[in-house]
């Protein structure tokens, strides 16, 4: 192999993950980055989805490591088979996994993130079932200042749907913001 393929080869390993093999939190933390900067300066749309697998620990638990792996491997397959093409599906770490959507106004991101849990949730796991719970957000929501603010939103959303009940979507609001941690029965989240 020649050394410019070698560093070719190289310079993906260190974007992939090994398990998955969807990009990795590296690639995403660039992306993101780019991407929030890129659509900020041109007005363009952007979404972002943070998707969480539910009660994960128990699903080890009951059928060992090995297994456990298999099935983040499995869910990874379907999130990337039910995106679109030019969305970015990474493995942010552990079982969560994220979704850069360029381009996606608020009702496109809603949409793809319904489709992605009920896919996930129509999966046969060699007889076992999983869901994920999403939270959403895109630039429409509100002004975010930094990349940092946007992940942010889209994490506080997550954070929404698990204590909704899991296996859900909420769309992130400025108001879902005012009242995190406080009064979440006021909440009246994007639901699918
Ligand atoms: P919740 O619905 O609140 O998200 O519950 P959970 O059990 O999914 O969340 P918790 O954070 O308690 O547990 C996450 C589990 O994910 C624990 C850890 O063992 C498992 N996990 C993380 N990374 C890997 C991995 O690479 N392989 C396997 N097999 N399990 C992993
Ligand atoms: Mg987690
Ligand atoms: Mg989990």
């Amino acid at each position: 192999l020649g050394l410019a393929s070698r560093v070719d080869s190289l310079q993906r390993q260190s974007f992939t993950d090994p398990l998955t093999s969807l990009a990795n939190r590296r690639f995403f933390d660039e992306k993101l980055l780019a991407l929030f900067e890129r659509a900020g300066g041109q007005g363009q749309a952007l979404a972002l989805l943070m998707i969480d697998i539910d009660h994960f620990k128990n699903f080890n638990d009951r059928f060992g490591h090995a297994w456990g792996d298999e099935a983040l491997k499995m869910v990874g397959a379907v999130l990337q088979d039910n995106a679109r093409p030019q969305d970015h599906v990474c493995r942010y770490g552990g079982e969560e996994f994220a979704v850069i959507m360029p381009g996606a106004d608020r009702a496109t991101a809603a949409d793809i993130a319904a489709h992605l849990r009920v896919s996930v949730s129509d999966a046969d796991m060699r007889g076992e079932r999983l869901s994920v719970s999403i939270g959403v957000v895109s630039m429409q929501d509100d002004r975010f200042t930094t990349a940092a603010a946007f992940f942010d939103a889209a994490d506080r959303a997550l954070y929404q749907a698990k204590s909704d009940g899991r296996n859900c979507v909420v769309g992130f609001s400025p108001t879902l913001a005012k009242r995190y941690g406080r009064r979440a029965t006021d909440l009246l989240p994007v639901r699918s």
